[in-house]
Parts: C-alpha cells; structure tokens; sequence
C-alpha cells in the first residue's frame, strides 16, 4: 500500500499590520514586523501606534 500522505495542514498565519510613526520625520507607516525602521529615514526610533480600527 502506497501512503499518499495526510492532508497538509497549511499554517496560514494572518498578518497583522502594526502602524508606527517614525520619531524622526514623523512619517506614520504600517508594518507587519514587531521591530521596525523608517522606510524613508532609516532611523530606527519609531513608535508603535494603537491602531483602534478593531
Ligand atoms: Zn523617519
């Protein structure tokens, strides 16, 4: 007997959108990774935002 194999649990994780505003040029972005730089000063001092849409 051939296993074909069970079925394949595909772990889809959702991404979840964090909004930070950048300290620096005050740029508010969203990311989807906890640590985060400035896409458009590079600095690393941002602020993770509350986003309240929920
Ligand atoms: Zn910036």
């Amino acid at each position: 007997m051939c296993s074909v194999g069970g079925p394949v649990n595909l772990d889809i994780e959702e991404l979840t959108w964090i909004k930070y505003q950048c300290n620096n040029c005050k740029k508010v972005y969203r990311s989807t990774a906890e640590k985060s730089v400035c896409p458009q000063c590079k600095s690393e001092k941002v602020n993770r935002l509350q986003d309240k849409s929920e």
